[in-house]
């Protein structure tokens, strides 16, 4: 037998076939993919720029500009995760050397300020504790100090559980000149959330949390006011991937009768999200966000009763879709999710970023989001709680 020319030789463990674990997925995300939008994701794979793949890419932007309640031309769904779509927004909207202000009530608006500080902007903060959030006349005075071009904000704070009020915000902004970018990863579709109408200028999303479509697509959105700065600039953005100009034309927003080939579509990833956002539109935007608020209730009154406490004080400010329960003292909360896991195959998560010690989290999200979930949850608390060592400390 002829010597092998391969010195790697084939991984023994590729042998193996890998069979997916079925789990309650009951963390902040991913949540569970209903068989609909699986069975979509499994259709035959055609090119990205087939006639039927550009009537795809129309019907995502159709479905995003409802998810989303805008009329905005520049509404694409980036190729790429909810970070990808950060970034999108971050280096299409900022030049080297501009100002940018983050809001910081966790994780998402130190991210946002790292990733503008990489691109050379000037970033200013308003930092508030885990659980808080800010007034419109804190994030007036702050924009008043700093001039920024462009205003960051978390509309779900998953890391937290706590949802901002956004009213008001957009035209604060417009007052000072200066963008609006919200972050709607965690509360798109579970939240009352209108772009146009609140005056947001940028808005991007994930396909993985309310939405219940597999990891790795998301939709943003560009208002007119957005597109006159984003398409003005003096720089290229540092981004070849996620530069505005090509995508506006891969997606057919620019108005220009060729599309050019920029990069190759996850194919798959599109046929799941179009089928994600079919399902929303079935089921009405309202409906969805009415039943994510009352799921969140009937879940926060149980574990009330169990004598588990919301992280979160201020009922008004409590996320539906991702709640913080405060971590039950004198347990280890990494023994908790991992007695759940293991005993009922069901994902619930500690916290993140500033909450990490202090919470466990728990997503309901899009399909996730019914009372039968809510019972299952506070069953395998109930379990936990009674089967995990209370430390001797
Ligand atoms: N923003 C928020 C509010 C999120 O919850 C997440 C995901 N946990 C992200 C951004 C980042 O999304 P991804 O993990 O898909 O990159």
């Amino acid at each position: 037998r002829a010597m092998s020319s391969v010195f790697v030789p084939p991984p023994k463990c590729l042998q193996k076939t890998f069979v997916a674990p079925q789990r309650h997925m009951f963390g902040p995300g991913p949540s569970n993919v209903p068989p609909r939008i699986l069975a979509a994701g499994a259709e035959p794979i055609i090119g990205h720029m087939h006639p039927e793949m550009l009537e795809i890419m129309s019907d995502i932007k159709s479905g995003i500009q409802y998810a989303f309640q805008t009329r905005n031309n520049m509404t694409i769904a980036v190729s790429g995760t909810g970070h990808t779509a950060m970034e999108c927004a971050i280096f299409n909207a900022v030049e080297p050397g501009e100002g940018v202000l983050t809001a910081v009530n966790g994780i998402w608006g130190e991210r946002a300020a790292e990733m503008a500080e990489r691109i050379g902007a000037r970033v200013n903060s308003i930092v508030t504790s885990a659980g808080g959030y800010f007034t419109n006349e804190e994030i007036d005075q702050a924009l008043t100090k700093h001039k920024p071009v462009l205003f960051f904000l978390t509309h779900g704070e998953s890391s937290t559980g706590v949802v901002h009020p956004l009213d008001g915000i957009g035209d604060i902004c417009h007052k000072h000149n200066c963008l609006c970018l919200v972050d709607c990863v965690a509360s798109m579709g579970g939240v009352p959330l209108y772009m146009d109408k609140q005056g947001i200028d940028i808005l991007y999303s994930g396909s993985q949390k309310v939405l219940n479509a597999p990891p790795g697509t998301a939709p943003i959105s560009f208002s007119e006011r957005a597109c006159q700065k984003v398409f003005n600039r003096k720089t290229k953005p540092v981004s070849f991937f996620l530069d505005m100009t090509w995508l506006a034309n891969y997606w057919g927003c620019d108005g220009k009768p060729a599309r050019i080939y920029h990069h190759t579509a996850p194919v798959s990833a599109f046929y799941s999200l179009r089928e994600s956002l079919a399902i929303l539109a079935e089921q009405g935007l309202e409906n969805s966000w009415q039943r994510h608020k009352e799921v969140a209730e009937y879940f926060h009154e149980g574990l009330e009763t169990m004598g588990l406490k919301l992280f979160v004080k201020d009922k008004n400010a409590r996320l539906p879709t991702v709640t913080t329960i405060v971590a039950p003292p004198g347990y280890d909360w990494k023994e908790i999710t991992s007695y759940i896991m293991k005993n009922h195959n069901l994902e619930i998560s500690g916290g993140l970023g500033p909450s990490v010690g202090q919470v466990l989290r728990v997503g309901l999200m899009g399909g996730n989001s019914s009372k039968a979930s809510v019972d299952m949850v506070l069953e395998a608390l109930r379990d936990a709680l009674r089967y995990c060592h209370k430390s001797k400390v």
